[in-house]
């Protein structure tokens, strides 16, 4: 069994506000690291229990230069730096037999432990007209690779959003959102608990999964949250736009162009200043 692990660092155990997971200012970046890996590791730990032979984990937050090798388990591959042309989904091809997500976390607008949207600047996203998160997002793209997600680990959030997109989808919860920046958190060890449970789970269900059906061409749409990001962009050639809205279109010819096209919008609207 070949697997692929996208690891990102909101929903990771104990980790609450942005002193976890900011890697220039945050004060807890270092335990953020620690507790990453250890999350990553009991999902890993898991899968060779059950008898994967080869994992691939993709470091997915950020610079994507946040898990700790030097602590990662020995069976596991890691896929770490960054730019990446399909950047949290960089490396998964069709010749994984599942893909897991770790550490994920609720979209912009959800109440849920750093929900957010890939960037500060996406307010929604939509793909097929059907508003996605991050999980929503890389779904699809890996169900166009011919891949299911079997598991997503986060908070009580990330997993009703995942549920509601995958319903035979196994989530591990290893924290409750009681606000943005605030949860309850288990404990490691019953944190651990549960992601190996959880993961063991994901993989038994493995042979019962279809992929996501996802209609192609891909309308992917961006809701900004103001005019002069959605100007920026509208520059990328092919894209959509009404002068004086924040939505920005674009008709996608796979889940290759999609992801890329989604990168080039918001880096670009990312240069503007909000003031
Ligand atoms: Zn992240």
């Amino acid at each position: 069994m070949k697997l692929y692990i996208s690891a990102d660092m909101e929903g990771i155990s104990g980790i609450i506000d942005p002193s976890y997971i900011d890697p220039d200012r945050g004060k807890n970046y270092e335990r953020g690291r620690r507790l990453m890996t250890h999350d990553v590791n009991a999902v890993i730990e898991a899968a060779v229990e059950f008898g994967a032979t080869e994992i691939l984990v993709a470091d997915s937050h950020y610079k994507m230069s946040n898990l700790l090798i030097e602590e990662l388990h020995p069976q596991a591959t890691l896929l770490c730096g960054s730019p990446r042309n399909f950047s949290m989904m960089e490396g998964l091809d069709s010749s994984f037999d599942a893909a897991l997500f770790v550490g994920y976390h609720a979209r912009h607008g959800i109440p849920g432990v750093l929900s957010h949207t890939m960037s500060g600047v996406i307010k929604n996203l939509y793909v097929n007209g059907q508003v996605v998160g991050e999980f929503g997002f890389n779904a699809i793209y890996a169900a166009l690779c011919g891949v299911p997600v079997c598991f997503v680990s986060g908070d009580d959030q990330i997993a009703q959003e995942a549920i509601e997109l995958c319903p035979s989808i196994s989530t591990a919860i290893v924290k409750r959102a009681v606000s943005r920046t605030s949860a309850a958190c288990l404990s490691l060890s019953a944190s651990a608990r549960e992601l190996k449970e959880k993961t063991k789970q994901a993989l038994t269900s493995v042979p019962l999964l279809t992929p996501l059906g996802v209609k192609v061409p891909l309308e992917l749409a961006i809701e900004f949250a103001h005019t002069g990001q959605a100007e920026m962009a509208a520059i990328v050639p092919g894209t959509e736009y009404r002068v004086g809205t924040t939505h920005v279109t674009f008709q996608a010819q796979d889940q290759y162009e999609l992801y890329k096209v989604m990168r080039a919008m918001i880096n670009l609207a990312g240069t503007v200043e909000f003031c």
